[in-house]
């Protein structure tokens, strides 16, 4: 293994996995730390689900993962957060970042969050989602982590010990020598961490060349997609001829959503609009116990095509139940209740499983009890089949504000 990953979700592990797929990287994923890592992998994904978690609970997942990853060999290491840099004011990204960095012997790296083939890009240290600062985006409504500043070294800062700084365009765009020089400036400085602007895929090789040798790497997706190319320069790994995209198993199929993102919210439209069988979850009938798993499993039993069953709801009425349950009661009861629902879908016979929302999906595929994950090629940009080893069981796991609006049938392949 030449690359370790620890992501803080697991739609962030199959996004990252599979860009490093993409450039011919052998990917699999691992949601549990039981078993040794399958021989034939030049990265290993740990999804965690850590993101919402107390920051002492994250730091210590995060650091059994990084002895996981040790024990087993890996050279380098990747943080993996989401690409609107997604935490709350104590963390997670900060205290994980520093934990990680103190355990590696390393003191200084990147913070790396741009996607831009996904709309977000970083100029000045600021956050943007299309056209939006990450703070007018709806990620200012987001359910367990809204996002209110769009200044990352200021977040970041907020989250850290060490001070925070800010490898800035006119540096990046030099290209690799320049950030190298740069980076040692900046460690010189005491500096323990620096934003990384990036407005295009050109920055993001950059990056990853002039970073590729550093101990730690932070960052989203849109990072990892230099990182092979690097590597393959500095002849650490043979890319292979990346797979094809992975067809899905025939048979039933099924669509869990329990993100409240706004790309969701217009899939969960999209996908009702076109009159496919779909069943609301609210979770304060949940509450109630007026209403359950058992009820939708029944329902979706009797429909013969693919049902969407979804929680997510505009920000008004998630204010509502979180006002009336709590933040936290209010997501778990949601979650839970889908992850019961997936597996009784599995139970009865579902081999296709899109689950939308990252939490969501570690709720889900921790109940499936799906150990290692293989990654094939992408739906979309940041969003892979990937296949529960050994197991009939296809699973695409979506971040809540990817894909276009008719991403639910588009990865069910329009098949029914
Ligand atoms: P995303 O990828 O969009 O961030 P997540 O699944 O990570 O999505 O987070 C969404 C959170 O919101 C989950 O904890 C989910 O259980 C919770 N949630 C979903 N629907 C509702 C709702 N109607 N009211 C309150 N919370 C909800």
């Amino acid at each position: 293994m030449l690359l370790g990953v620890i992501a803080d979700d697991f739609t962030g592990a199959t996004d990252i996995a599979g860009m490093l797929a993409q450039s011919g990287m052998r990917v699999t994923i691992r949601t549990d730390l039981r078993h040794p890592p399958t021989a034939d992998s030049d990265a290993v994904v740990i999804a965690l689900k850590s993101r919402t978690n107390p920051p002492q609970q994250a730091v210590r997942d995060s650091l059994a993962a990084l002895e996981w990853l040790q024990d087993h060999g890996a050279l380098r290491y990747y943080f993996k957060y989401c690409s609107t840099f997604d935490s709350s004011p104590r963390g997670n990204i900060g205290p994980v970042a520093e934990a990680l960095l103190q355990a590696l012997d390393a003191d200084f790296a990147i913070a790396c969050p741009a996607l831009p083939d996904n709309g977000r890009t970083v100029y000045q240290g600021h956050l943007f989602v299309g056209t939006e600062l990450l703070s007018d985006s709806g990620m200012r409504d987001h359910p367990l982590t809204p996002m209110r500043d769009a200044n990352l070294v200021r977040v970041l800062q907020a989250q850290s010990h060490g001070k925070v700084g800010l490898l800035s365009r006119a540096t990046v765009s030099q290209g690799a020598a320049a950030i190298r020089a740069e980076c040692v400036r900046l460690r010189d400085g005491q500096y323990r961490f620096a934003i990384a602007d990036a407005l295009d895929n050109a920055d993001l090789f950059a990056l990853a060349e002039a970073c590729a040798e550093h101990p730690l790497l932070t960052g989203g997706s849109g990072l990892a997609l230099g990182l092979p190319a690097a590597y393959a320069a500095r002849r650490w790994f043979q890319p292979a001829v990346a797979a094809g995209p992975w067809p899905p198993a025939d048979g039933a199929a099924a669509v869990l959503a329990g993100s409240c993102s706004q790309a969701t919210q217009r899939q969960v439209r999209h996908w009702i609009a076109a009159d496919r069988p779909a069943w609301r979850l609210d979770p304060l009938r949940l509450a109630a116990g007026q209403t359950g798993a058992g009820e939708a499993l029944d329902w979706a039993a009797a429909q013969r095509q693919p049902v969407l069953i979804y929680a997510s709801a505009p920000p008004e009425d998630v204010a509502a139940a979180q006002l009336a349950l709590g933040p936290e009661r209010a997501g778990q009861l949601v979650e839970a209740c889908l992850a019961d629902i997936a597996r009784g879908l599995a139970a009865a016979g579902v081999r296709r499983l899109v689950v939308a929302g990252g939490e969501t999906s570690g709720a889900v595929v921790q109940a499936l009890g799906a150990e290692t994950l293989r990654v094939g090629l992408a739906i979309c940009p940041g969003v892979p089949w990937t296949q529960a080893e050994g197991r009939p069981l296809w699973l695409a796991l979506k971040s809540g504000n990817f894909g276009a609006d008719d991403f639910f049938s588009t990865a069910l392949g329009g098949s029914y």
